[in-house]
Order: C-alpha cells, then structure tokens, then sequence
C-alpha cells in the first residue's frame, strides 16, 4: 500500500546521467519514476564548467524542482536523489546528493542504503580525526573518508572509503572529472547501468531508464565500482567477494512492479508470491481484492490461481500531496483514511479475500479491516505475501523497533483476533523463495529470520569495534 499507511517504508532512489547535454532534466525525470523509494527529499548535483551545482529541498520532486531551478542546473554529468529519512533526521541537511569541497576539489554523493558501523565510524572521524558533520546522515561518513583518502584519483578514494563502510549501499558519486557508481559486496540494494544515445545512465531501478528511453545495459554486480570518465567506462571488483544477500524485501513491496531487479521482473515475483498465497492458504470467497497500489500484483496471482475473482474493492486517492507523508503517528493515521476507500457496491455482501504485502504494527491494518465492515463485508480473509516481519532491518527498509513490530509480540492466531478478521495466513519463506527464485542464502531475509547477513549496528560500539567484520578491509586494491 506504501507510504505512511503501516508499512515499511521505503528508503531512497538514486540516478546518474554521464554526457548528455540535458543531465539535469533526464536526472528530474528519473528521479519522478524513483519518488516510490523516497518522498522526504529529493536533490540534483549537477557537474559543468568545473564546477559542482546543485539544487535540493524537501519534499516530493515536484515540490523541489520548478521550471527555474531545474534551468540552473547547467552540465553534462548529473546525480540526483530521493529519499526517506531511514537514518538521520528529515530536514535540509540531510537531503541528499550530499555536496563537499575538499583539498582536491569537490564531490557530490548519493546513497542508497544504511550503513551498520556509520556510529563508530562517525566516532572516530570526530574524536580522532577532528572531523565536523554537516548532516545526520551515514552517507556524510563516506564523503568524510573520501575527502581524508590520501588517493590522488577520485574513484581510488571513493573505493578506499568503501573499503571501511560495512553494511547497504548503491550510491552514485561525482567530481569534476568522473562518475562512480558502486554496489555493496553483499547487493542489498539494486543499480542499473544503462546507456541512451552516448550516455551513461545509472539508475535504482529499470522503470527510471524506462522514463527516458534509455536501453537496459545490465545491472552493477554486487561488489562492483563502474566508474565514467570521457575516455569511457571501466569496472572495478576491488572488495572481497561474498555470496550476495540481496534485499528480498525489494520484490515483495519496495520497488516498482514495471521494473526488472536482480535479474528478475517485480511483477512476475509478485504474482508468483499471489499464486504460493493461493497454494498456502486456499478458502472459499466471491471476489479477491487487493491493499492497493503495491499488493495488486500478489492479489492478481491469487485471483488467477484461485480462480476467484479480482475485484478493486479499495480505491486509492493518487492525489494525496506531501501533506499526509510526514514521520508523524498522528499524520499517519489519518492519511489511511484519506488514502483508501472502499466501493461499496463491489464488496458488500461479499466474502473476500483481502491481499496485503506485510504488516508492520498492525495498527493500519486494522482501520482497513474496519472500513470493510462497516461496508458490509460478510467474510475476511486476510492474506499477507510476505512472511511475518519480526525484526528490524538495519539496510535500509525503516522498520520500527522489534518491539513495535506486531508479529514478534503476538502469534498469528492473536494478530487475527486483534485485526478482526475470519482467516489470516502469512506466506512462508519457502514460499517467499520459491516466488523469488532462489534459496535462502540467496537472499537477505533478516526481518523475516533474524538471520543478519552482517554484524549489527550493537556490535561496533567502542568497547568491540575491534571485532572482525565480514569484509576484509586490508586487501590492496588491484588497480
Ligand atoms: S532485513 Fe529485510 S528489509 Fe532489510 S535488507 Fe534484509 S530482507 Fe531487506
């Protein structure tokens, strides 16, 4: 359903366009087709006559970039950002490209991810390396490490700061000279590369170089630093290589269903996890419906498995304004009513199957169950097309605290008195992978099995900072 509406919410988009005389505008446009992955903040850094220029603010793309100050934004090189405030406060400062001047020139970065040991790493840059902050942001860390590399080449210093950061990122990252794009050895978070007419284009998620015509080249590889220059594009595995963890979370309710991420489409996940939801949990009902906009795919493959039918029984408001997209309880609450509403006449009388993507608290869920009631609904069978969320990620999805997460306080059975409905399944995760294609090291599936593929925010505090990690960081670079 997305949004404020009890769901994860999701984290941030980032774009790239290298050589095309209208960066700025492709940049603009790819970050309309992100704005799902970030709606607090959205900023363009723009690189031309050797010079940085950039443009953010708060708010959705529309609100941050008018006709004038896209104009401005002059250059042939451009990356640009939306974002949720998953780490670090929702103000100005913290909406990114972060931009920096530093002793061989400037920088512009744009981070998709958290980063697990950003808190120590924050610690000693400002305790023993005198560093000064400008925002609350983990990204700044890398900015930090980037400006204190002794390399002389940016995309050397860039790999250098990579090097020391341990957890989620795909980021873009710019100077005067050159592009970097870079995906973490464990790929949480997706990357594109993609190319329209000479240009190079990265983007979160295929559905932005869809939104300028560019051709799908591949995606980054876990692990992997492309890096731009006029002379051309070079790759780069400079970390150690892992088995990948991507985010599993990405197909079930983060990204677009027209896009295509690790090496599948969004729309044939989710409709294969609506057809394991059918498998799992059969029952008898007159019309299937879905928690729009981000369950209908799962709710489709229910309906075709079933052989039930598919029924909008919610109709979603697509014009609700910033307004309603604050971090703020009682803001939250009252968009669920301003987001959905039932149509009556499809559903009273009826007995449904109502498909959601994943509950977090449960306090949204239940409103929705509400409405449906007080519409007339006979029967609710609440089907969930993720497995339950019983802890918090730390890559970048913003879950509340396990405390606050429904599923690891109350059991199935409860979770269903509590929501009021006739039936409540959640898929498995053997259902979860077999919809997604994989197995679960394949996978990261932390918030559905506590199994974290790194260490934990909780493991670098001072006292064990000295812990080994996961990531060797004394390998040399090889280039
Ligand atoms: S913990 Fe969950 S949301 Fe976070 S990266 Fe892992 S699967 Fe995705």
């Amino acid at each position: 359903m997305g949004d404020n509406d009890g769901h994860p919410k999701h984290h941030c988009g980032v774009f790239g366009v290298f050589g095309h005389p209208e960066a700025a505008k492709l940049t603009y446009l790819g970050l309309y087709a992100l704005q799902h992955r970030g709606q607090e903040g959205a900023g363009i850094v723009c690189a031309g006559n050797g010079r940085l220029n950039g443009h953010r603010g708060v708010g959705l793309v529309s609100d941050v970039f008018k006709p004038h100050k896209l104009g401005r934004l002059k250059g042939d090189r451009a990356i640009g950002h939306v974002r949720y405030s998953t780490f670090g406060s929702n103000n100005l400062k913290n909406v990114q490209p972060l931009m920096a001047d530093y002793a061989k020139g400037s920088m512009a970065l744009g981070h998709n991810g958290n980063l697990v040991n950003a808190g120590a790493l924050r610690d000693d840059l400002e305790e023993r390396g005198g560093a000064i902050f400008q925002s609350t942001t983990d990204s700044e860390v890398i900015i930090q490490l980037i400006a204190r590399s002794r390399k002389e080449r940016f995309p050397d210093a860039v790999i250098e700061a990579l090097r020391k950061v341990i957890g989620a990122y795909s980021i873009v990252a710019l100077d005067n000279h050159c592009m970097v794009a870079a995906r973490d050895p464990l790929g949480f978070r997706p990357l594109w590369i993609g190319r329209r007419g000479g240009a190079t284009i990265f983007a979160s998620e295929t559905c932005a170089l869809d939104i300028i015509d560019a051709d799908w080249v591949r995606e980054i590889e876990p692990g992997e630093v492309v890096v731009v220059t006029q002379d051309g594009m070079e790759s780069y595995k400079p970390f150690e290589q892992v088995t990948p963890k991507p985010c599993i979370f990405e197909f079930i309710y983060v990204a677009r269903p027209d896009s295509e991420i690790f090496g599948q489409s969004v729309d044939e996940v989710r409709k294969r996890l609506g057809r394991n939801l059918a498998k799992l949990a059969p029952v008898d009902a007159d019309i299937v419906m879905s928690v729009p906009d981000s369950s209908n795919q799962a709710a489709l493959g229910y309906a075709h498995e079933s052989g039930i039918p598919f029924d909008m029984g919610f109709i979603r408001n697509h014009y609700v304004g910033r307004t309603f997209i604050e971090p703020d309880q009682s803001i939250r609450d009252f968009g669920v009513k301003i987001k959905l509403n039932a149509a009556r006449s499809a559903i009273q009388g009826k007995r449904v199957v109502l498909i959601d993507d994943s509950i977090v608290r449960g306090t949204t869920s239940k409103k929705i169950i509400k409405v449906l009631r007080r519409c007339g609904v006979e029967e609710i069978h609440f089907r969930i097309s993720a497995p339950p969320i019983i802890n918090s990620c730390f890559y970048g999805i913003d879950t509340p605290d396990r405390e606050r997460l429904i599923a690891s306080q109350m059991s199935v059975e409860e979770i269903r008195q509590y929501l009021g409905v006739d039936s409540l399944v959640f898929m498995t995760i053997d259902g979860l992978l077999d919809a997604a294609g994989g197995n679960k090291d394949q996978y990261c599936t932390a918030c559905f099995t506590n199994q974290y593929p790194t260490m934990l925010p909780s493991d670098f505090d001072r006292k064990e900072k000295d812990a080994p990690r996961h990531l060797d960081t004394s390998t040399e670079l090889f280039f």
